[in-house]
């Protein structure tokens, strides 16, 4: 008799283990998904071992008491993981504390994930455009019309996400689209080949490097505009002229357009691109190109780290420092270290690039645990970006404006006067962030949060930033009924409207959560941007990626505002965000200039940034995790509990403290309450020790009573977290 060991899909720790089945007569085998009944339900599981056993099913039952229940049958024809991936997901499930299951899951597209509707074949609409007079239509039916004829093929889903359902009607009325119902397909438009740029002295030594050394794990310190990208492109033409495949991962904000026409000018269809824009079919056909090998090279986001590849020669981490490599959500592992894990199994080699590597990453390198390179020069003539710092404690409120200081409006008008282009960072999207009450000075909070609600004008409404619920505006005040309010603080919809007052006749592309939905608006906001384009206002999501030689000013707005974030690690994340937006100026032969307001003008996370002094930041920072014992000096591990039920989750939190304070491998911080997010109460622990892989092996045994006690209080566990609260 064949036995089967199968984990069915439900995440918990409680059922964290596999079921046996009889698989007779079945083509069964590991990492192939079956139906089978759990609990008197048909359910998914995923085959972790098949056995031979000596006997028949009563044999099974006299042996261990019980009647095994027959798998009732086999989902896949081939086995959707591989022994590499089974075995990184047992890994996974013991460095992320996460329960099997979901770390099979994660590096599955959602079509071939255990609890999905698979098999179906899908139908998508798509929108033609028909030969018309384009003078019956009005500008804005023009425009989605000309979006039609240059986005083919164009589905539905994606015209709307960039116009509104409402215009495409207008246009099939008007005689000027029609739909097509066809199997779903991704296509690929196909690009012009373009040829590979010959390696800069720089950039050949590195690749030279590189290839030459044994060393497994490298770190590419490269400024902005070093052309770190041209070399991930050589490295890649290597790899696959010997037969290898690559991964290059990129930030989620930075898998621009742009950058995805620039891999696939150089390599045509031999290249998948694998991101979160894509729908579920979309990513599901990309995933077997790979797995039917008619691709070796993939340039995608985080999930992209499990693509089932064979011989693997490069895995390339741009911007390694992002935080989007981390994920948010169970199981919480981090691509870096997947790829390093990866690479051990594939003897291939991993290559870190960033201009403002995390110090982690580089406190290694300086320890020759990686190997440091370092491309300090800029491609092109202009080396370094002239900068001020202004000061808005002092100049603001007298001034113009009370958002924008002269300084920064002098230089907007002086730019568009030379027909060039600037690019304004806020990191805050809305319109204000405080809604209060002029009378009894209370803030609208948001009714599921601690947190105060924005107003987002566009719409006209309030929002919460954190559990997205929106409600009218407010029309008397909720404790004391009177009926004026003021708005405090700014977001970029409020520089907007700020901007155009200033600017009459600028043509200003705001970017920012609120505009950017899906892949059709993010595209259009950038084409729209360099075609006719002025100002670039926007959230973090434009400062990477974007090479713009038009771009001759950047401006920062509240540089210093991040740093008020309770994290250990906003200081780095504001030198980063600046050092990355500064580089969007100074890559044409114009001349640019960087222009910082700052509540605190002598910080020295902004002042190093505009310096570009990455070195000098790094030193000084590490003093400060230093003092502090934390990270690189320390790792930290984040324990969350939550529950509705204040009470409850009190008397828990205690009995949990009580279980982590008998271990003397950490030392425990908290617990220490944090605001309600969505309904739920919550509290938190640190962990902090210096032997993180005891640290972990303690905690997965100790986890396996902390969750029976906690019965419906909520667990997370997140191992070096990117976020203190
Ligand atoms: P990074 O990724 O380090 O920020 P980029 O890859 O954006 O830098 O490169 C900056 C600019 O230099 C780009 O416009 C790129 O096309 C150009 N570039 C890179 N390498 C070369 C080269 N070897 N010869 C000419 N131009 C190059
Ligand atoms: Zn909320």
């Amino acid at each position: 008799m064949i036995v089967a060991e199968v984990l069915i899909e439900y995440s918990t720790y409680q059922l964290d283990k596999p079921f046996s089945y009889v698989a007779n007569d079945l083509n069964v085998a590991a990492g192939k998904r079956v139906f089978v009944t759990f609990n008197n339900r048909k359910t998914v599981g995923i085959v972790l071992d098949v056995k031979e056993y000596y006997g028949d099913m009563n044999d099974y039952k006299k042996e261990f008491g019980f009647k095994l229940n027959p798998i009732l049958s086999v989902v896949d024809d081939f086995v959707i993981l591989n022994k590499e991936l089974v075995d990184l997901a047992y890994h996974l499930k013991e460095t992320t504390i996460s329960p099997l299951i979901s770390t099979l899951s994660v590096m599955l597209p959602s079509k071939l994930k255990p609890s999905s509707s698979f098999g179906k074949k899908k139908y998508t609409i798509f929108v033609e455009p028909l030969a018309i007079d384009k003078d019956i239509l009005t500008s804005l039916q023009k425009e989605g019309y000309t979006y039609i004829q240059n986005n083919q093929p164009l589905t539905q889903p994606d015209f709307n996400k960039a116009f509104g359902g409402g215009l495409l009607n207008r246009l099939e009325a008007k005689g000027a689209v029609k739909k097509l119902s066809r199997e779903s397909r991704y296509i690929e438009e196909s690009v012009k080949l373009k040829p590979f740029l010959d390696l800069s002295q720089d950039q050949r030594a590195v690749y030279d490097k590189i290839l030459s050394s044994d060393d497994k794990v490298y770190l590419l310190h490269g400024v902005t505009g070093s052309g770190k990208t041209e070399v991930y492109l050589h490295l890649a033409r290597h790899a696959l002229d010997q037969g290898q495949s690559v991964l290059i991962l990129v930030p989620e904000i930075s898998l621009t357009p742009q950058m995805i026409n620039h891999v696939r000018s150089r390599f045509g269809d031999k290249v998948a691109i694998y991101h979160s824009y894509l729908n579920d079919q979309e990513k599901y056909e990309q995933y077997q190109r790979v797995v039917k090998g008619e691709v070796k090279l993939v340039v995608g986001t985080r999930s992209s780290i499990f693509m089932p590849f064979e011989n693997i020669g490069f895995i390339i981490l741009d911007e390694e420092h992002d935080g989007s490599y981390k994920q948010g959500s169970m199981p919480r592992y981090h691509a870096r270290d997947v790829a390093i894990e990866r690479a051990k199994h594939h003897g291939a080699k991993v290559i870190l690039g960033s201009a403002t590597p995390s110090l982690e990453s580089y406190a290694r390198a300086v320890k020759d645990v990686y190997h440091l390179l370092e491309l300090p020069n800029k491609i092109g003539k202009h080396q370094k970006i002239p900068y001020r710092i202004i000061d808005t404690q002092k100049s603001l409120y007298k001034g113009r404006s009370n958002i924008l200081t002269d300084e920064l409006i002098d230089a907007i008008q002086n730019r568009l006067d030379l027909k060039q282009q600037a690019v304004i960072l806020l990191n805050r999207r809305g319109y204000t962030p405080v809604f209060t009450c002029t009378k009894c000075l209370s803030v609208k909070m948001c009714k599921n949060c601690d947190i105060a609600m924005s107003y987002h004008k566009d719409d006209n409404m309030m929002v919460c930033h954190v559990c997205g619920v929106i409600e009218k505006l407010p029309v008397t005040c909720s404790e004391c009924g009177n009926n004026k309010f003021s708005y405090r603080g700014f977001g970029t919809q409020r520089v907007e409207f700020e901007l155009q007052k200033l600017f009459k006749d600028a043509h200003i592309v705001r970017m920012d959560a609120d505009q950017v939905g899906k892949k059709g608006s993010h595209e259009r906001l950038l084409n729209e941007f360099e075609s006719k384009g002025d100002i670039l206002l926007g959230t973090q999501m434009i400062a990477k990626g974007l090479d713009y030689h038009r771009v001759t000013l950047v401006g920062v707005l509240s540089a210093d505002a991040m740093l008020a974030r309770n994290s250990y690690r906003s200081v780095e994340d504001t030198f980063n965000l600046i050092t990355q937006v500064s580089g969007r100026g100074g890559r044409g032969d114009l001349s640019s200039e960087l222009i910082v307001q700052s509540f605190d003008a002598k910080h020295y996370a902004i002042v190093l940034a505009c310096e570009n002094d990455y070195i000098r930041f790094f030193n000084q920072e590490m003093q400060y995790r230093h003092l502090a014992n934390y990270p690189p000096y320390s790792y930290l591990i984040k324990i969350v509990l939550s529950h509705h039920n204040e009470d409850l989750l009190t008397e828990k939190t205690l009995l949990v403290k009580d279980i982590l304070n008998k271990e003397s491998i950490w030392s425990l911080l908290g617990p220490s309450p944090l605001i309600k997010l969505k309904r739920q109460h919550r509290s938190q622990f640190i962990l902090r020790g210096k032997d993180l892989d005891k640290m972990i092996k303690t905690l997965n045994i100790l986890n396996v009573e902390i969750v029976k006690l906690l019965a419906s209080v909520k667990i997370v566990i997140d191992i070096n977290p990117m976020e203190m609260d």
